[in-house]
């Protein structure tokens, strides 16, 4: 099974932590359709699409500046060239492009999941963060959608932010549980390179949250939405049942995925010699120059070049992928151990030593057993997850059993 992410790149204006790749030129978007569209038909009959696909998610940028027709129009393309049997087709949104009637344009397009972009009521803070909306606008987008025929979509909010009170974050937690949604997203503000904010941080203007306030909003976090009834399935992840995200389960078990739009990501583990011999190169000419000792699997991606892409509408060569990373069996065993121990499914030794062709040594072995005696960890049969104590300082023991 596979999933498919589509990068629709335009925004309104740069909030000032992202650091993904965006453009705000909105008077290309018929022309981004139009490379879009011949991007997905230049697949047709390659391996990529003969693997059934169960998941479609929309990101960016903002795919909701997109009219719901030109939306349809790149499913469409997607049903045409793609084996689908999707359970899931996810589109993010952000509060400001919500209309009744755009809803209802999106569900007859096949759309059955939103991911929305709140992040916080506090009009303090999606000033700081520069969002596009404001409180209204986020309060009447969850309300358009909590009357729409949608009932399956998350919300995403940030907390961490410099001088964030508890108090604050808990009244953004209190507003959301008004709307009772089934599935929340919840990231601690990071400063990537090359943000405004993190100019603002190097200028000495903003002076970046303490990590243990973070670490004490994280449990304040998980405490008061464990107590609302959700399961923090990942660590930024919590759904009430039967609303986990299914996409978001393909990146964390290195199921195949196909990004498509300027800046995504791919990745793609062949299951038999003919497909690796067909991803490596013999048949499609995508990665030829690798060196003779093939690795396992592959990750690649379009160029973050919005002209570019534009351009190659009428002649698009796959040549425009750039390789990012060939990856071993051993890297694989491993980052099935780090993505593990972030949802609550955690690892588990057969399938290292089935899938990975990895068994733990003798001081991994002693480390899990110390972890578990410490109630960082904890075992059942040969699966391991972290308690939630363990989930606080999660990267930190990945890091320890892996180092
Ligand atoms: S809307 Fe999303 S993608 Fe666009 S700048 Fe803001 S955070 Fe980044």
């Amino acid at each position: 099974m596979s999933g498919i992410y589509v990068h629709i790149p335009f925004c309104k204006q740069a909030c000032s932590y992202c650091d993904f790749y965006f453009v705000t030129k909105s008077d290309q978007k018929e022309n981004f359709i139009q490379a879009l569209i011949a991007e997905i038909a230049a697949l047709e009959g390659q391996l990529f699409t003969e693997e059934v696909a169960t998941s479609i998610y929309f990101g960016g940028g903002t795919p909701s500046l997109l009219s719901a027709d030109q939306l349809g129009r790149i499913i469409f393309e997607l049903e045409r060239v793609f084996r689908l049997e999707l359970d899931e087709l996810t589109i993010e949104m952000n509060p400001d492009n919500v209309t009744p009637y755009y809803l209802k344009s999106l569900k007859a397009c096949g759309f059955d999941r939103i991911s929305m972009g709140v992040q916080s009521f506090s009009e303090k803070s999606l000033n700081f963060m520069n969002r596009a909306h404001d409180r209204t606008q986020a309060l009447q987008a969850l309300e358009d959608i909590v009357t729409s025929s949608f009932k399956n979509y998350t919300v995403d909010l940030i907390y961490g932010q410099p001088d964030q009170t508890s108090a604050e974050l808990q009244e953004d937690i209190d507003q959301l549980m008004v709307f009772n949604p089934p599935h929340i997203s919840a990231y601690a503000l990071t400063i990537e390179h090359n943000t405004r904010l993190a100019k603002q941080v190097e200028l000495g203007r903003v002076k970046p949250a303490d990590d243990d306030d973070v670490a004490d909003q994280m449990d304040l976090l998980a405490k008061i939405l464990g107590n609302y009834g959700f399961n923090r399935y990942e660590v930024n992840s919590f759904a009430k049942e039967r609303f986990q995200a299914r996409h978001n389960q393909i990146y964390w078990t290195h199921g195949n995925y196909l990004g498509l739009g300027p800046g995504a990501h791919s990745f793609w583990w062949p299951k038999t010699p003919v497909e690796k011999e067909r991803l490596m190169g013999y048949d499609m000419g995508f990665f030829r120059g690798l060196s003779s000792e093939q690795p396992t699997a592959l990750r690649w991606s379009n160029p973050k070049d919005f002209t570019g892409y534009i351009h190659k509408k009428n002649e698009y060569q796959k040549s425009i992928y750039t390789l990012v990373e060939s990856i071993s069996e051993l890297s694989l065993a491993e980052e099935y151990i780090w993505l593990g121990l972030r949802t609550s499914r955690g690892f588990d030794r057969n399938v290292l030593a089935e899938r990975y062709n990895y068994k733990c040594d003798a001081k991994q072995q002693k480390r899990l057993e110390s972890l578990v005696k410490d109630g960082k960890i904890r075992q059942s049969g040969e699966s391991f997850s972290l308690t939630r104590e363990g989930v606080r300082i999660a990267d930190y023991i990945a890091l320890d059993l892996l180092s």
